[in-house]
C-alpha cells in the first residue's frame, strides 16, 4: 500500500539482543532528555503577578461603563446587554432621572444598579456589541483572583469609569473603522 507520509516505519519482530533486553541504553537516553530539559535556562512559565504577559489592545478583560464627554453615565438601562449575554451574567435595576441630575446621567432613564457576575461571564463581548449607547466595553484589564465568591459580583463602583478625564479608560483601540465612521455622522451625534 502507498504510505501517506514518509514517517511510517516497518515493524519488525526481530529478537532483542541481550543489551536491549536490559533496557539500560533506552533508560540512559530517557534520563539524558530529562536532564537536558532540567537545566534549560529559558523557562516557559510566566511568573505572574510579578511578570505580566503582554496583552492585545482588544483583549477581552474586565468591563467598563463609559461616561460621555461631559462626565455623564452613558448607560440608559435599556437591558440589551443583559438579554444578549449568553451567561446571564448581567443584572440591573432602572431608575428615572430626577430634575437636577442631568449632569449625572445622559438619558432620562439610567441604571441605579448595574451588576456583572464575573464568575459567570465568559468574556465573549456580546454585551459590548449589543449596546446601542457605547456604554459598555471590555478592556485589557484582568479580573483579579480572590478566595471568596462575593467579590466577583462587580457593581457600578467597579464598572463605571472615573469622572476625571485623565483617569478615563481608553477604549479607542477597540473601535473598528466602521464604528469610528459611524460616530462621525452628525445624525448619530446622540450616540457619541
Ligand atoms: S462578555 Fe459575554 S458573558 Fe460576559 S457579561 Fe458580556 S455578554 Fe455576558
Ligand atoms: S450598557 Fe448599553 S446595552 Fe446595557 S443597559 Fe446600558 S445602554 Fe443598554
Amino acid at each position: 500500500m502507498q504510505p501517506l507520509t514518509n514517517r511510517s516505519k516497518v515493524v519488525s519482530n526481530k529478537k532483542m539482543t541481550l543489551v536491549e533486553r536490559t533496557y539500560l541504553p533506552m533508560i540512559m537516553v530517557g534520563l539524558w532528555i530529562t536532564l537536558k530539559h532540567f537545566f534549560r535556562i529559558k523557562r516557559p512559565t510566566i511568573q505572574y503577578p510579578e511578570v505580566e504577559r503582554p496583552r492585545s489592545d482588544i483583549y477581552r478583560g474586565q468591563h467598563v461603563l463609559k461616561r460621555d464627554d461631559q462626565g455623564r453615565e452613558r448607560c440608559t438601562s435599556c437591558g440589551l446587554c443583559a438579554v444578549s449575554c449568553p451567561a446571564e451574567a448581567i443584572t440591573m435595576v432602572s431608575a428615572e432621572r430626577k430634575k437636577g441630575e442631568e449632569h449625572l446621567y445622559r438619558e432620562e432613564k439610567y441604571a441605579a444598579v448595574y451588576e456583572i457576575n464575573m464568575l459567570r461571564c465568559i468574556f465573549c463581548g456580546d454585551c459590548e456589541d449589543a449596546c446601542p449607547k457605547e456604554a459598555i466595553f471590555l478592556t485589557d484589564r484582568i479580573v483579579q483572583a480572590d478566595y471568596l465568591r462575593m467579590p466577583f459580583i462587580f457593581g457600578k463602583d467597579e464598572l463605571v469609569e472615573p469622572i476625571e478625564k485623565d483617569k478615563r479608560v481608553d477604549v479607542t483601540k477597540r473601535q473598528t473603522p466602521a464604528v469610528i465612521k459611524f460616530k462621525q455622522q452628525e445624525r448619530f451625534a446622540h450616540n457619541r
